[in-house]
């Protein structure tokens, strides 16, 4: 093909950018900024899920993209709930995820110090004053969104006696609760957040990171715009929820002034059908023991999703195919599935693998043979090669593949049908046992030798193929089969605000498999033909003794939205 048809082809796609790229476009155009600077900043409270993978590949990539730098920045300024076991985690997750902060990896509890000197330059500028007022009466001085607030009785207190009531807050001469440092901007703002918040509080707790070094703790609210602004963040980009703290951002950044300070866009949270996302409910389910552990496959946090077989590519294309909105709205799980599946489907050999067997025996088979059959590993991928697999007479197939009592349209096995065995040979039904309940115990079936795969055999042909394992050498493992953790159909929550849980959401099996599965290792995924995509589950599996997750099954009714054929 000619060299000079490739830009004619690349200018005919589309070229639409989100909204915060068109942003960072016009700030980079206005000069704004002459660089572009982002960050992940999770609070260590909690293992990573598919949200944060959304707003970790945004953020990354936005730099990536720009030529800019990328921080993993941990925001530990609440000592109460923060954990060294969720900074590993994270740290873990987003190694995983490929995206690059390098050696930028940041505690927001080393900025504690500039932080303290910008409440005291608040404080030195009256803008911030220390406040005596009790949490409640703090809350009811507040008004509501009818109401202006009251000024605190305290706000007109002196710089100098500021100044020194904050030292001692530092100094631990009060308790917790006692004294709060806030800012002083303006009770009758029709934006609550602006109602002279609070920025210090006093919590006499040892810090994961600062020990006992402070016994005075910045909010959020300040402490965050701070953190972007030390650290030069352009543009710190964050969920929805913020948008109405964003003039409390500015302001922070204004009066602490910081040179170029960083702006803050808004965008919505990635929110999954049939799953849970949030912190709060995912760690309910984990010390519910609903599930066992932050890990389990069930969920859909980051190390979850690992566990159970997600690769990053696969949220990679998920999100892409998410895009960035400003409008809150629930996302298929499907579409989640349908990533993975598009991923792997060129990547993985397909084995043969039987779930539910019943013992196939082929009468005329020569006794105790057992031939080496080539089985290609991808037919819609040649270059994944192929690989020898062991047949006998004596087999396992899945028990849906055959009836004794066939519907219209059955191709499979019957009493008289003839099949393909899957890369072997054409079999057909010769007659079946049933033990005393009435169940099929054994079918029986003679072979035609002329049939063998790839023998170019072509005087009849036949309408089914099934798969198959060959039964004295065939390996035997543990599969457990996932479904929905909740059942959206009933509804998310209960009428009592519990999580409407699917009670069906892991079964396990055990599974007939050829010999090659029993070697695999952890994390090695693979399709196990007409059923799904599997892999070795990482945290239970032992040498030999691999146990299989289902990741997904292949049957799929998501369609993409605007595909064209
Ligand atoms: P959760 O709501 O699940 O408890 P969080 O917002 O409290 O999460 P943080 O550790 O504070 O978790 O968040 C780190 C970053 O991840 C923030 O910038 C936050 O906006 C972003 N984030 C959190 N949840 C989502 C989500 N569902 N979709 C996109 N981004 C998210
Ligand atoms: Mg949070």
């Amino acid at each position: 093909m000619a060299e000079n048809a490739r830009p004619a082809e690349e200018a005919k796609e589309p070229v639409s950018r989100h909204f915060i790229e068109q942003e960072i476009d016009k700030d980079l155009a206005e000069g704004v900024y002459n660089h572009v600077q982002t960050r992940f900043p999770p609070e260590p409270n909690g293992y990573l899920h598919i949200g944060h993978a959304k707003s970790i590949l945004l953020n990354s990539g936005l730099a990536t993209q720009y030529g800019g730098k990328f921080n993993l920045r941990f925001d530990d300024t609440n000592p109460t709930k923060e954990k060294t076991e969720y900074v590993e985690s994270i740290i873990a997750d987003v190694k995983w995820l490929g995206a690059d902060f390098e050696d930028r990896l940041f505690f927001a509890s080393d900025y504690f110090e500039t932080m303290y000197e910008c409440a005291v330059l608040l404080i030195k500028k009256g803008k911030a004053f220390v406040c005596d007022l009790s949490a409640d009466e703090i809350k009811e001085y507040r008004g509501d969104f009818n109401t202006p607030g009251k000024n605190s009785p305290y706000r007109d207190r002196s710089v100098e006696e500021n100044l020194k009531l904050f030292e001692e807050m530092k100094n631990g001469v009060y308790q917790d609760g006692e004294k709060v440092l806030r800012a002083k901007i303006d009770m009758a703002s029709p934006n609550i957040n602006m109602r002279d918040p609070v920025i210090y509080r006093v919590a006499h707790m040892p810090h994961h990171n600062t020990g006992d070094r402070w016994c005075i703790y910045p909010m959020y609210d300040f402490a965050h715009p701070i953190e972007d602004a030390v650290e030069h963040i352009t543009h710190s980009i964050c969920t929805l929820e913020f948008e109405d703290h964003r003039p409390l951002y500015d302001w922070v950044v204004r009066e602490c002034e910081f040179e170029n300070p960083p702006r803050q866009i808004e965008f919505a949270k990635l929110y999954l059908t049939n799953v849970v996302t949030g912190k709060r409910y995912i760690k309910k389910l984990v010390e519910d023991g609903i599930v066992d552990g932050w890990d389990d496959p069930r969920l859909v946090t980051i190390a979850a999703l690992r566990r159970r077989g997600y690769t990053p590519e696969s949220l990679k294309l998920f999100v892409d195919l998410v895009g960035v909105s400003k409008a809150n709205s629930s996302v298929s799980y499907a579409m989640l599935e349908y990533c993975i599946r598009e991923d792997l489907k060129l990547k993985k050999p397909r084995m043969m693998a039987v779930l539910d067997p019943v013992r196939l025996v082929i009468d005329n088979y020569p006794e105790g043979q057992t031939e080496m059959l080539p089985v290609p590993n991808n037919l819609e991928n040649p270059e994944l090669g192929e690989r020898m697999v062991p047949f006998s007479g004596e087999l396992y197939i899945e028990r849906e593949d055959f009836m004794e009592e066939p519907p219209k349209k059955y191709f499979r096995l019957f009493p008289g049908n003839e099949v393909r065995l899957m890369s072997a040979y054409f079999v057909t039904c010769t007659g079946f046992e049933k033990d005393e309940n009435g169940r099929v115990t054994v079918v029986h079936c003679t072979y035609d030798p002329e049939t063998k795969s790839g023998s170019g055999f072509n005087a009849r042909k036949v309408k089914g193929t099934i798969h198959w394992v060959s039964a004295p050498t065939a390996g035997c493992v543990e599969c457990r089969l996932y479904e929905n953790i909740i059942d959206e159909e009933k509804g998310k929550l209960n009428d009592d605000g519990t999580l409407n849980l699917n009670p069906n959401s892991r079964t396990i099996v055990s599974a007939y498999v050829e010999p090659s599965l029993m070697e695999a290792k952890k994390y090695d995924s693979f399709q196990f033909v007409r059923n799904g995509y599997y892999c070795v589950d990482s945290k239970d599996s032992t040498e030999g003794k691999p146990i299989y997750n289902r990741i997904v099954s292949l049957k799929s009714s998501f369609k993409l939205p605007q595909q064209n054929a």
